[in-house]
């Protein structure tokens, strides 16, 4: 087994979060490898930015690139109740008359391609094909990755940084035990891709939209995509959409369970008439989860790997570029104070975790049965914008928690869950 040490930082998974903090830290000269096990472009779920990407796509040098892209552009998210009427479209322009508030609808085989290839432009080292199976820890610190390439060749490669940006395999995460799913979104999806269906017209045509079920019980994304294409994906507790669906020999069918989902979703039914679905249907579930730790001694998690929430606000993404950026900065500050200790590396953690918490607060409110938005807001007009700013993403900019004291009387909120650290 050959040994290497010629790397500054390691980053494991080359998704939004690790291409994000690779470039970033790459640019100020230093010397950055990045691993990504696929060979070649693949098709993931989680499809819509939010306005709030825009500063770290332009701190990436990719704004020019999604303007002369072919992704929809995103300009607002309607919801539709389960009576099947829609909410007027909440555009993000309406707290936000910056460019900004103006986002994309993206295909992730291309678009995690263009981080890449971004990456690799500000001089990062991208392999392909590149797996890693373990992180090398002495003591408490992390020293460096054994990979496995498609080849089947092993490596032992160290550095003085090693970033887990692996998303939900969450590499470090599993190997520390540092997971809890979060206990009240034990969820399940399953989803798609349609051909052709009814789009809406103008400024609308490329928005998300969000529908509930008519019991409720589940919810729908319906998301444009380029090629006339549209993702579309269901959402509800694990119990109801998979468990309790199984057939008499215990098979699952999600193809049926799916099917019955959308019979019970009449505007995006009628919407889908005509449309050809291209895809199998796909499935996952558990993916709200969160590591209750940020970093250790020369190991920083990012993007999935740190955690994930819940598709309703499509906030993963922008989540994980917002945290790639934040573990960036401490990265690059700790090569220039030597300092590479958990104190050090996890420093942007609590802002980064408080900024999650305003997410988690909607994403209970959207949960609660009883509660609406359009109770809410009839009751407090005066919380609409707070409302469009979380939705936009401006939880790390903008202070938004004024409007969870009014939204605390109407649903319970989740106690917060601190980060932790080794000592
Ligand atoms: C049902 C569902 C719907 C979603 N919808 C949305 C949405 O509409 N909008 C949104 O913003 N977010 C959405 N998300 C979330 C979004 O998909 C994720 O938050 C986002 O992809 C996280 O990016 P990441 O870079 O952290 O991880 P990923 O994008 O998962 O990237 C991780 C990379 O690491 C690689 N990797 C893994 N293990 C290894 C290893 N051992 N060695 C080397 N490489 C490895 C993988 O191949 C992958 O390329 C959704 C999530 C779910 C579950």
């Amino acid at each position: 087994m050959k040994i290497h040490h010629n790397y500054d930082i390691i980053v494991i998974g080359g998704g939004p979060a690790g291409s994000t903090v690779a470039t970033l830290v790459a640019e100020q000269g230093y010397h950055v490898l990045l691993l990504e096990r696929a060979t070649t472009p693949q098709f993931k779920i989680g499809e819509s930015l939010i306005p709030a990407t825009y500063w770290t796509f332009k701190r990436l040098g990719m704004l020019e690139k999604l303007r002369t892209s072919h992704f929809p552009q995103k300009y607002s998210v309607q919801f539709y109740s389960r009576s099947g009427k829609g909410s007027n479209p909440f555009y993000f322009f309406q707290t936000n008359p910056h460019e900004s508030a103006v986002t994309w609808q993206v295909l992730r085989s291309e678009f995690d391609q263009m981080l890449l290839d971004n990456a690799k432009e500000k001089g990062v080292e991208v392999r392909r094909g590149v797996g890693v199976r373990e992180v090398v820890f002495e003591g408490d610190t992390a020293t460096g990755v054994v990979t496995k390439s498609v080849n089947g060749s092993r490596e032992t490669l160290n550095a003085t940084v090693i970033v887990d940006s692996t998303g939900q395999r969450s590499l470090i995460g599993r190997q520390l035990n540092l997971n809890t799913i979060e206990p009240n979104l034990k969820m399940a999806s399953l989803f798609t891709h349609y051909e052709g269906g009814h789009r809406d017209e103008g400024i609308d045509e490329g928005a998300t939209l969000i529908l509930h079920t008519e019991e409720k019980d589940s919810w729908f994304w319906s998301i444009p995509l380029p090629y006339n294409r549209t993702s579309i994906g269901v959402v509800g507790e694990l119990d109801y959409l998979l468990q309790n669906r199984r057939d008499a020999d215990g098979r699952l069918d999600t193809q049926k369970i799916f099917n019955e989902e959308l019979e019970k979703c009449t505007p995006l039914r009628q919407r889908l008439e005509g449309a050809k679905q291209l895809l199998p249907i796909q499935t996952t579930k558990d993916f709200s989860y969160r590591a209750s730790r940020i970093a250790g001694n020369r190991w920083v998690l990012v993007g999935d790997a740190f955690g994930f929430l819940d598709p309703v606000y499509s906030t993963g993404l922008f989540l994980a570029l917002k945290s790639g950026e934040m573990a960036a900065d401490v990265i690059i500050e700790a090569f220039r104070k030597d300092d590479f200790s958990e104190a050090q590396l996890g420093s942007f953690g609590p802002a980064f975790v408080d900024g999650m918490e305003a997410f988690r607060k909607l994403v209970y409110a959207f949960y609660t049965k009883e509660f609406s938005f359009a109770r809410f807001l009839s009751e407090y007009p005066e919380h609409q914008g707070g409302i469009v700013d979380i939705l936009s993403g401006d939880v790390f900019r903008k202070d938004v928690t004024h409007i969870f004291p009014a939204m605390a009387k109407m649903c319970p909120f989740p106690s917060e869950v601190p980060l932790k650290s080794s000592a």
